[in-house]
């Protein structure tokens, strides 16, 4: 397939079709400071003896419950897990399944459609589904692809771009966003420092599209009790002195514009849904989804096979928790037994505001009240130019309650004296919400393999004391350019000589960089949050005042991923929330309306089950965890509605709105033993959010 056939598709996959959102009703441990060298360790100093045809290998996530510590043995296709059980992995990214059960459940001719497409449920629509995914598909080759267009995505096609100028060489560098345009999915506060941007655009103070337009004049920082706002003094890391208040939407449009100018081939309303691997396993690009599925699986008459974009190297810059870029973690072992991401919730509203309450250039930010005191959390409030507010609430994922609901403590927050007095006489124009890595210097994974690397929060640079990942971001991606570059001139720019490759310059550069400096500066803060208040405040105050990262131990997180810190909902009391007033704060549904969400309503669900429909893990989450997702979801997707076929007259099944999604990725990451799995939809391009420089 010929370039111009992929950007004549981008014309038409980037037209926003607008529907209403739907609904039937509406144990910390401290462990000394790892030495470098230990870092790096492989992970497999198993007692258990590999032979000579086995290699040490983890499976392709996700595991099956249960079994996310290694080691694991890998012969063909099968796991042997630690404690004996074997388990078979099917296709990429698909559910593994018991070998017995396997064996015993289905006909061996079966088997390879079984295994291609991961499915165990329904073995007609599996073949069905086999048959198109059997059906070639057109590829298009370029040096470099870039997948997402974040600023880490952006900062990496321009700065090989500027290298490859500065060089007097040529490098083809394609760009692939899943939004409708640049900026579409891009959700942040977002006060941002520049430092990062001076380097990549030294200009761009004189660019006429520049967006930097409001500095931080005034900081503030509260703590609050349900009445009163305790001003509290400004921690170092939230001095926004020199930083600027943007919409990060916009910034990401103003990096695609130079990327463009430079020549970089950007293809908005593309997705990258499948990863491909060369025989010897590495990444040689990706696939885009088919277009023109209907709901059975079946073709319809704009079917459209998906597209291959293969590269000598590939980037993942897909944000928190991509889904391409989760698997390669799981794939190439990218992180060290019992290292995962911890992860929260960030819920955002833009209001025009009253110009009276307006102070262009003030920053606040808020901790305690309204929620309870064992949940981390913050909140941000913006006053960007136009006389518009942004403001947001940050929730960390690893909370125990499953009655709290983030969405609701946005806008108990919003009632809150000082916040209300703001909010009078203006109104809401956007809504939306975006999951953030909040694991920082210990969740770091490796950060390339062979064909490719992951850039930005794909890996996870948020600075969460600062609040702040998107000047991190741009850094790793500007790195990963600069080690590719590297690479390709110490092999006498034959461009060939970058397939399969795995680029180890960029990991070199980013362990020395000042990125992974100030993730260890601030390495201790997060996790001391699970010791309890006061010892999280003595040790935040410390680290951030005194002893900058320099205390001789590392705290770790939570022992286990965030899905599992959930507990039986019989532990907890349900929280009561107040009824919206429509003026102040708004219904969930309301809201949504504002992030101009879009699905095609006639394709499979892109939110599947990890482990099987069969595994029933709906229902444990409903009886035993009260269904979390209910709450956490910012966009109403998950409803549990009557089921007249259950085994109880009370019984309930899951409803998914899929339509309604933001692609914030909570549910990935939080639902009961990560039942969900969140993958890019089927069907044409720049579905989800139409985030307006949010
Ligand atoms: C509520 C909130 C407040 C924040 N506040 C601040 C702040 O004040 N200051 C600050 O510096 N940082 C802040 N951050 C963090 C900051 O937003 C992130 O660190 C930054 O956006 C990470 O950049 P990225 O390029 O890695 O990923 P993202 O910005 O998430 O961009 C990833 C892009 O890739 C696209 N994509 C994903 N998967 C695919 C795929 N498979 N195919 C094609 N495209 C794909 C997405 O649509 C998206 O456009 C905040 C984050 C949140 C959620
Ligand atoms: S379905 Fe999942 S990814 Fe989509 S909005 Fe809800 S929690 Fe976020």
């Amino acid at each position: 397939m010929h370039r111009q056939g992929l950007a004549s598709r981008t014309k038409s996959t980037t037209q926003t079709k607008q529907k209403k959102p739907i609904s039937t009703k509406t144990k910390t441990t401290i462990k000394t400071a790892p030495k470098k060298s230990q870092k790096q360790n492989s992970p497999f100093t198993s007692q258990l003896r590999l032979q000579s045809n086995e290699k040490p290998f983890r499976p392709i996530t996700p595991l099956p419950s249960g079994h996310t510590q290694g080691p694991w043995l890998w012969r063909g296709r099968d796991v042997v897990m630690p404690d004996g059980s074997k388990w078979h992995q099917p296709n990429s990214g698909a559910p593994m399944i018991r070998v017995e059960e396997r064996e015993r459940n289905f006909d061996p001719q079966d088997m390879e459609v079984l295994d291609k497409m991961g499915s165990y449920e329904d073995l007609d629509h599996a073949k069905q589904t086999y048959a198109l995914d059997a059906e070639p598909r057109e590829a298009m080759d370029f040096d470099v692809l870039i997948v997402g267009g974040g600023p880490a995505g952006l900062s990496a096609a321009i700065q090989l771009k500027k290298l490859a100028k500065q060089s007097e060489k040529e490098i083809s560098v394609c760009l692939i966003e899943k939004g409708s345009e640049i900026g579409a999915h891009i959700l942040s506060g977002n006060v941002f420092q520049p430092n990062y941007l001076n380097e990549l655009i030294p200009d761009w103070k004189t660019r006429p599209n520049n967006p930097l337009k409001t500095k931080v004049s005034a900081d503030s920082f509260f703590f609050l009790t349900e009445t009163s706002a305790l001003p509290a003094p400004i921690p170092p890391t939230l001095d926004n002195h020199d930083n600027y208040i943007i919409s990060l939407g916009a910034l990401c449009k103003f990096l695609g514009e130079e990327a463009e100018s430079l020549g970089v081939e950007i293809y908005p309303g593309f997705a990258a849904s499948e990863v491909l691997y060369s025989d010897n396993g590495a990444v040689t690009g990706i696939a885009t989804p088919d277009v023109g599925i209907n709901k059975k699986g079946e073709k319809t008459d704009g079917y459209a096979r998906g597209v291959e974009l293969k590269a000598k190297q590939t980037l993942f810059g897909e944000g928190a928790r991509g889904s391409c870029s989760e698997e390669i973690i799981g794939r190439f072992n990218l992180r060290q037994p019992g290292q995962f991401q911890t992860y929260g919730i960030g819920i955002k509203e833009v209001w025009e505001l009253d110009p009276q309450k307006h102070k262009e250039g003030s920053v606040y930010h808020t901790i305690g009240w309204p929620t309870p005191h064992d949940v981390y959390s913050g909140s941000f409030m913006y006053h960007a130019e136009n006389n518009l507010a942004y403001m947001g609430l940050v929730i960390g994922l690893d909370y125990k309650n499953p009655y709290l609901n983030p969405y609701q403590e946005l806008q108990k927050w919003k009632t809150h004296p000082m916040i209300s007095d703001m909010l009078e006489g203006g109104k809401p124009v956007g809504y939306g919400a975006r999951a953030l890595t909040e694991g920082g210097y210990q969740s770091v994974p490796k950060l390339h393999f062979p064909g490719g690397a992951l850039i930005g929060c794909s890996a996870g640079f948020m600075n969460v004391p600062k609040i702040k990942g998107s000047h991190n971001a741009m850094k790793s991606g500007m790195t990963a350019a600069e080690g590719i570059f590297e690479r390709w001139a110490k092999n006498e720019f034959n461009i060939d000589s970058l397939q399969d490759i795995d680029v180890d310059e960029y990991g070199k550069k980013m362990e020395k960089s000042p990125v992974m400096q100030e993730l260890y500066e601030a390495r201790n803060i997060r996790p001391a949050f699970n010791l309890g208040l006061l010892p999280f405040l003595a040790i935040a105050g410390l680290e951030t005042m005194v002893t900058r990262g320099k205390l001789p131990f590392t705290l770790s997180h939570h022992s286990v991923p965030d899905a599992n810190t959930t507990e039986p909902a019989h532990l907890h009391k349900p929280i009561d929330y107040p009824k919206p007033d429509g003026k102040l704060t708004f219904s969930l549904l309301d809201n949504l309306t504002r992030s101009n969400v879009m699905h095609d309503d006639d394709q499979p669900s892109h939110l599947t089950y990890r482990h099987g429909k069969h595994f029933k893990q709906d229902q444990v989450s409903y009886e035993v965890f009260g269904a979390p997702e209910s709450r956490f979801c910012p966009a109403g997707v998950y409803e549990y509605i009557p089921d007249p076929e259950g085994p109880k007259p009370t019984s309930k099944k899951l409803q998914i709105n899929a339509q309604n999604c933001v692609h914030c990725k909570t549910c990935d990451i939080k639902t009961p033993n990560e039942f969900i799995k969140w993958t890019i939809p089927i069907g044409t391009g720049g579905q989800g959010p139409n985030y307006n420089n949010m």
